[in-house]
């Protein structure tokens, strides 16, 4: 698989203009390359973790206050950080986000979602209670039980599939891992 489209611009270490084309060391995919100093940029997918926090058949959902989609519901999720794991970046991002009192539990979606070079790892968490301090990424925390979705109103298609994933799993009365890829 190719992709074509231009992920970077600018050289990080000289500004000058890059040209995505083949390096001449015998790899096999196009690189972005400065046209100035040759310097070979790697880029590579970036990981996001998040949860599904869960208590008596509701899920917890983050009204988002900051962009992108802001004023859009979500699931807590953000960018993986250096020297955690993926589960303590999910907890942490669920602490931030909504400020949730919860325990962790095992992993639930897997997304590949090449077109934005990413992939999304959601883990179930168990909610302790229903009370929430939400951090300033969030307008707004509450729950919601399947019937009040607000499905129209996600910010996301990853969150889409991850929330229709559970319900369905919920109502089998049994949750596995789904991993699966997003246009
Ligand atoms: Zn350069």
């Amino acid at each position: 698989m190719s992709y074509q489209r231009q992920w970077i611009k600018h050289c990080r270490a000289c500004g000058s203009a890059v040209t995505y084309r083949l390096p001449d060391d015998g790899d096999t995919k196009q690189r972005a390359i400065c046209n100035d100093c040759h310097l070979v940029h790697y880029e590579n997918p970036l990981n996001v973790v998040g949860t599904v926090p869960h208590l008596d058949q509701r899920v917890l959902l983050c009204k988002r206050n900051i962009e992108p989609r802001k004023g859009k519901w979500t699931l807590p999720a953000g960018f993986m950080e250096l020297a955690e794991t993926t589960a303590e970046g999910a907890a942490r991002e669920t602490m931030e986000e909504a400020g949730a009192n919860f325990k962790i539990g095992p992993l639930f979606t897997v997304m590949s979602v090449p077109r934005v070079g990413q992939v999304h790892l959601y883990y179930l968490a168990e909610l302790i209670n229903d009370e929430f301090h939400p951090g300033f990424e969030t307008q707004e925390a509450r729950m919601f039980s399947e019937a009040d979705i607000p499905w129209d109103e996600l910010a996301f298609r990853t969150v889409q599939e991850t929330l229709k994933h559970y319900f369905e799993d919920l109502h089998a009365g049994k949750f596995e891992v789904h991993t699966f890829n997003i246009d």
